[in-house]
C-alpha cells in the first residue's frame, strides 16, 4: 500500500482498494454532501458498496443534529435506506462519552445546537436548561448550577460572553470535565461565506479556563472505538473517506486506517502536498494514502 502516498488514484487501482476493504467510513459534508445538495453520484456509491457487501458509515463532526435528524436528511438528498446506526455524529459521541466512559454523574452544562442537547438528553444525561437571563443578570450575579460536573462545547450560533462567563465558572472545579464535540476552525456556507466552528468556541473557552478540552469528534480515536463497540470493525479492512486533512485524515491515520482524501470539499491536493514534502515528521500525519477527485469515481472503479 501507498500509506501516506498521497496517491491520486482511479479506475482500476481503486478498484483494488476498494475491493481489499469491508468498511467504509465517510465524513460526510464536503463527501457525500455539501450543505443541502447530495455530491453528484454519492447516494449511487453508497448503494453499490453496500450492494457488494461492504458496510459504510458516516462519521460527521457536525454535532448540529441528533441521528433520527441525519436519515431524514439522507432520505431527503436521496440516499436510501441509510440507518440511523450507521450515523455517528460527535453530538452522538460526545453523549456515549458521557455515558459509557467518564465515570459521570451530575449534570451537564453544554454549549451548542439543539442536536447536541438532544443526543445528551437521548442518552439519559442531565442537561442544564437553558434560560433567558432576566435584564439584571450579570456575569456576577447569574445562578450557577451546584450539580454541574461536565462542560460540553459544540457549534452554538447563539454563543455569548454569558455562556462563556458560566462555562469559565464551572471550569474553575478542576473535576469539572472540559469536554469539545469537534475541534473545526470554520466551514464553507454558499456563496463563499464561512461560519465559525466549535474548535473557534472552543478555543474561547480554553483561553478563559486556561484549561484544554477533550476533543471527542475527529482526529480523535473515540469516534472510530465508538463505532468498534458497536460494529466487529477491523482498522485494517477500514477505509476513511474525507475532506479535510486536519481532521478526517488524521482521525484514519491515528486509527491505523487506510485513508482517502477526495477533494469535492476543504483541503486541496496542494495541501496535502505540502505536508507531504514538509521536513516536520507530524506533518505526515496530514497526508493521505490516496487522493480522489470525487466519491463519484468509486461507482466507475467498482464497475471495472
Ligand atoms: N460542524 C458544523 C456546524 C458544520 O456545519 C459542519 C459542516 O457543514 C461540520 C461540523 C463538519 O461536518 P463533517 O464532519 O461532516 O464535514
Ligand atoms: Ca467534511
Amino acid at each position: 500500500t501507498a500509506s501516506g502516498g498521497c496517491q491520486k488514484i482511479r479506475g482500476a487501482q481503486l478498484h483494488e482498494l476498494l475491493e481489499s476493504k469491508h468498511n467504509v467510513l465517510f465524513d460526510c459534508d464536503g463527501v457525500i454532501w455539501n450543505g443541502e445538495t447530495a455530491v453528484a453520484g454519492a447516494p449511487e456509491v453508497v448503494r453499490a458498496l453496500k450492494q457488494r457487501g461492504k458496510r459504510v458509515f458516516f462519521v460527521t463532526n457536525n454535532c448540529t443534529r441528533p441521528r433520527q435528524s441525519y436519515v431524514q436528511k439522507f432520505a431527503r438528498l436521496g440516499f436510501a435506506e441509510v440507518d440511523e446506526q450507521e450515523i455517528f455524529s460527535s453530538a452522538y459521541c460526545s453523549a456515549a462519552y458521557l455515558r459509557d466512559v467518564a465515570t459521570f454523574s451530575g449534570k451537564v452544562f453544554a454549549i451548542g445546537c439543539p442536536g447536541v442537547h438532544a443526543e445528551l438528553r437521548d442518552a439519559g444525561i442531565s442537561v442544564v436548561e437553558e434560560e433567558e437571563d432576566g435584564p439584571d443578570v450579570n456575569i456576577s450575579n447569574c445562578a450557577l448550577d451546584p450539580d454541574v460536573r461536565a462542560v460540553l462545547v459544540g457549534y452554538d450560533e447563539k454563543f455569548s460572553f454569558m455562556k462563556l462567563a458560566k462555562a469559565c465558572c464551572y471550569l474553575r472545579d478542576s473535576e469539572c470535565l472540559f469536554l469539545a464535540t469537534d475541534p473545526d476552525p470554520w466551514h464553507p456556507l454558499r456563496g463563499g461565506r464561512i461560519t465559525p466552528g466549535s474548535g473557534s468556541l472552543t478555543a474561547a473557552l480554553e483561553t478563559a479556563s486556561s484549561r484544554k478540552a477533550t476533543v471527542i469528534g475527529k482526529p480523535s480515536r473515540f469516534m472510530f472505538e465508538c463505532i468498534a463497540s458497536q460494529f466487529d470493525l477491523d482498522p485494517e479492512s477500514s477505509l476513511m473517506v474525507g475532506d479535510r486533512l486536519e481532521t478526517d485524515i488524521v482521525f484514519g491515520v491515528n486509527c491505523g486506517l487506510s485513508t482517502v482524501l477526495t477533494l469535492t470539499g476543504v483541503s486541496t491536493f496542494e495541501q496535502a502536498q505540502v505536508y507531504k514534502d514538509s521536513d516536520e515528521p507530524k506533518k505526515k500525519d496530514f497526508v493521505p494514502d490516496y487522493v480522489v477527485e470525487s466519491i463519484a469515481d468509486f461507482l466507475e472503479a467498482l464497475e471495472e
